[in-house]
């Protein structure tokens, strides 16, 4: 597959299958099983997969435009394809021993027959999901693990999960190992609802693990290397890809605040509300500006993971921190020029805004980020 075919394959899905039903589907917090069939028969479920282990190999540009294409129509589907792809990379980047019985999990991806996710934050840590609160404990040839995972995308529709524990005998806070349990390992169950404020059609339920069994040959990581393969291997693509979401967000709302003005009117001035009121094409183009913006940052933040350089991951923690204000913004800025019709729900906008505030909180949230950043710049330790 080449990146224009992704990208016409992510366009057809999103008007075929998205739009028709995103409303629907983020009212009733139903998780849109036909979404992702139609992504798997479509190739777009290993896009990033190499093509030796049956995947496409596209690089981080290509998975962002598919992303951004994917969340203008539903945002809920868009990033439980960006979870996939994280989990999707954890595994293909597992260590050698484990290659052999992980190769017929990436066939499946590549065939578009199998959905990963990653299970990381934990009820005890909470958004620092680098310090998992859980402890994998030896077992014969592997590991049991008791942990509460408190929020996990596509949690009862994902025929796996990346799950993060210490390590058993990690000394520090952060000496995690990365472990895939398959959906139907004893021990592992959805612990409870997803009834969120936005993505209210994702899943993110909390997960329970109750001594799951983990052979050795799905340990991701060598004991004590989960935090590393977080930060280098899983962070920057999670950046890209929830900056990509924040960024089909925005072009949402700008073209609904478009089509608003442009067919309301004022029936006593004869005029609709974009050619009677200058202040909501000044807030019209604000938006612009800002989605425009975004999109530089996220062409930028593609460069350099491209040619990783210096720089990289102040841009990796600056694109995902600048894409959830962005779309915070341009999504509020969009319910006020729409007024009572966007309050009244009459208009997909309220939608994307409360689908808007979930980037922020998604680890590691604004704040934390520009912490790190803050810390990096004042050469401060980070952890
Ligand atoms: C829609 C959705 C889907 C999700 N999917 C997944 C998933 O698939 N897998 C997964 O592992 N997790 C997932 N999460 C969990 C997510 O990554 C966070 O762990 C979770 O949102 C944290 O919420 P909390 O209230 O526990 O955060 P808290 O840690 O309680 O944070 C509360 C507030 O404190 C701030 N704060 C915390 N630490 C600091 C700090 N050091 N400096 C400054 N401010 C700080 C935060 O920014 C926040 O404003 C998902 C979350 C959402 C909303």
């Amino acid at each position: 597959m080449t990146h224009d075919a992704a990208v016409s394959n992510a366009r057809e899905i999103a008007s075929r299958v998205l739009a028709p039903s995103a409303g629907q589907n983020d009212k009733a917090g139903r998780f849109s099983t036909e979404a992702v069939k139609s992504l798997g028969e479509s190739g777009l479920l290993g896009l990033m997969l190499p093509t030796n282990s049956g995947g496409s190999g596209l690089g981080p540009g290509t998975f962002a435009a598919v992303v951004a294409t994917l969340a203008e129509s539903d945002a809920s589907v868009a990033m439980v394809y960006v979870m996939h792809v994280m989990g999707a990379a954890a595994i293909a980047a597992a260590r050698p021993s484990a290659a052999p019985a992980l190769a017929p999990i990436l066939q499946e991806i590549g065939a578009g027959r199998h959905l990963s996710t990653l299970a990381f934050s934990e009820a005890g840590s909470r958004s620092h999901f680098w310090a998992p609160i859980s402890r994998a404990r030896r077992n014969g040839d592997g590991v049991h693990i008791s942990a509460k995972k408190s929020w996990v995308t596509s949690a009862g529709y994902a025929q796996s999960y990346v799950v993060s524990a210490l390590a058993p005998e990690g000394a520090g806070a952060t000496d995690s190992t990365l472990y895939l349990l398959s959906a139907g390992t004893r021990g592992l169950s959805v612990a409870g609802p997803w009834d969120g404020l936005g993505l209210r059609a994702n899943a993110s339920a909390p997960i329970a693990l109750d001594d799951c069994h983990v052979p050795s040959d799905f340990q991701l990581t060598d004991d004590g290397a989960g935090f590393p393969a977080m930060l280098n291997l899983v962070l920057p693509l999670f950046s890209l890809g929830t900056a990509a979401v924040a960024l089909g967000l925005c072009r949402a709302a700008v073209a609904g605040t478009a089509s608003h003005l442009k067919s309301a009117r004022f029936e006593h001035l004869g005029q609709s509300l974009g050619e009677s009121l200058p202040t909501l094409r000044a807030q019209l183009a604000a938006m612009q500006i800002e989605t425009d913006g975004l999109s530089a940052r996220i062409d930028d933040l593609i460069e350099h993971l491209e040619e990783p350089r210096e720089t990289t991951m102040l841009r990796v923690l600056e694109t995902k921190a600048a894409a959830g204000e962005v779309a915070i913004s341009v999504t509020s800025v969009a319910m006020r020029v729409c007024g009572g019709a966007a309050f009244s729900k009459h208009l997909s906008i309220e939608r994307l805004f409360r689908d808007a505030h979930a980037g922020a909180v998604m680890a590691p949230t604004g704040d934390v980020l520009r912490e790190f950043i803050g810390k990096s710049l004042l050469g401060l330790p980070l952890f």
